[in-house]
């Protein structure tokens, strides 16, 4: 196969995208109206969860006032109407990802694609002996399903190194691409450190040796999208949280072929085509792999977040994102003490950053009190933070409704830290 082009991973915008008006976007996200501790809300904990906009709070209520029923299943008007709606949702999912709908499962995050594709793909493909390669800037999502793997299939799993500064070691990874590789799994950006992964060239050495790739797109998706047909990837996993959609619902893209060939994962409702108790035969894919009622509300509202993420323009959101990052990088490096953790190439929606010796939950509790929102821990990437000798960090993060005052807010209430602390 060939590789893909530099660069295609990533959808560019196709035009200079116009300057956001956050004004008018913040009044679209009414969570970010009010006060906490007598202080009005500076939410700067997107990477965790994204808030909703009325567009998908609105699309959740009429779904549940007007076309609530089963899917697939039903011939009465409310379950074509939630049909049309649910499979209209793969639909806008599909165009987001510049996929095939036939190639997009509805699942409950990026949590549940991983271990999907790992119980599936993963047993059929890796066996006693063989490697799993997965990068230390992954998510706990994008780890234990692979040791579990390992572990059930005596397979091992070897970590691509990063350097000091956040960034894949590119040299080691050509490197640990041997014969007994059978997937690597990268994410597209470090929920912790904010580093973008060169995905084009990541590809292109894998696919160079055979090797299948996993991308874990939970962070990417909301500030970078993704061309699956372009990316030369094989499967790529989402979380419709993040990306101002509704909590249990999510995406795993996979390549037609490796649907076709995966086994069913869970048993149950709508993934079969006929039972008997000789024998089951299996439906189609991509159903074949949403056993049950799924969250049907949840595409719904997934597919409200995406049109609302067009309507704005993803290259708008994309270039505001960039800009205040930036904005907010340089207002910390003003913060005395302060300490950047990572300073990769290219960065996305997050920095993580140490004050002192204050413990990143104290800090974390402080600012709150100040009415701003940030994450404190290990990011669920404890073999990242070990990397750097550290337990935690601190961690802001932006969406498209952060403006100049929830970094002046977060520089202002990390003076109060300093002086608590002092
Ligand atoms: N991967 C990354 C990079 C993440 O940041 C997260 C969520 N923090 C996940 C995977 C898991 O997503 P979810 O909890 O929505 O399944």
């Amino acid at each position: 196969m060939t590789a893909p082009a530099a660069g295609a991973a990533l959808r560019a915008p196709a035009a200079p995208p116009v300057a956001l008006d956050v004004a008018r976007i913040r009044a679209e996200f009414p969570i970010l109206g009010q006060q906490v501790h007598g202080r009005p809300l500076a939410y700067l904990d997107s990477a965790a969860t994204s808030q909703k906009p009325v567009a998908v709070l609105e699309a959740l209520d009429r779904y549940y006032r007007q076309d609530n029923a089963n899917v697939h299943r039903g011939v009465h008007a409310l379950s074509e109407r939630a049909t049309r709606a649910y499979e209209g949702a793969r639909v806008e999912v599909a165009r987001f990802l510049h996929a095939d709908p036939h190639e997009i499962v509805f699942v409950r995050g990026a949590t549940e694609a991983v271990n999907l594709v790992a119980q599936t793909f993963g047993r059929q493909r890796v066996g006693p002996g063989d490697e799993i390669l997965v990068t230390t800037l992954e998510h706990h999502s994008d780890i234990v399903p692979w040791q579990l793997l390992a572990a059930e299939r005596g397979a091992r799993v070897v970590p691509v190194p990063v350097d000091d500064a956040g960034d894949l070691d590119l040299g080691a990874l050509e490197a640990l691409l041997g014969p007994r590789v059978r997937l690597l799994a990268v994410t597209q950006v470090s929920n912790a450190l904010g580093t973008v992964t060169p995905l084009d060239r990541i590809v292109a050495l894998a696919r160079a040796r055979g090797v299948p790739v996993l991308v874990d797109g939970a962070q990417g998706a909301p500030h970078l999208g993704f061309d699956a047909a372009a990316s030369g990837a094989d499967f790529y996993v989402l979380s419709g949280h993040k990306l101002y959609g509704p909590t249990g619902i999510g995406v795993l893209w996979a390549r037609r072929e490796h649907l076709e060939a995966m086994p069913p994962w869970q048993g149950g409702g709508d993934m079969i085509r006929s039972v008997t108790f000789e024998g089951t035969t299996w439906n189609d894919v991509p159903y074949r792999f949403e056993a049950g009622t799924p969250h049907i509300a949840g595409a719904i509202g997934l597919a409200a977040a995406l049109r609302w993420i067009a309507g704005v323009g993803a290259g708008a959101i994309a270039a505001h994102e960039r800009a205040l990052l930036g904005r907010l990088l340089a207002a910390l490096r003003e913060v005395p003490g302060l300490r950047i953790v990572g300073e990769p190439r290219e960065r996305a929606g997050v920095v993580s950053f140490l004050l002192g010796d204050v413990h990143p939950h104290d800090l974390a509790t402080i600012v709150d009190r100040e009415g701003v929102a940030i994450r404190a821990g290990h990011h669920c990437a404890q073999p990242l933070m070990r990397r750097y000798g550290l337990a935690a960090t601190a961690r802001a993060s932006v969406a498209a409704y952060n403006d100049d005052a929830d970094v002046a807010a977060l520089v202002r209430a990390l003076h109060v830290a300093r002086e608590v602390f002092a």
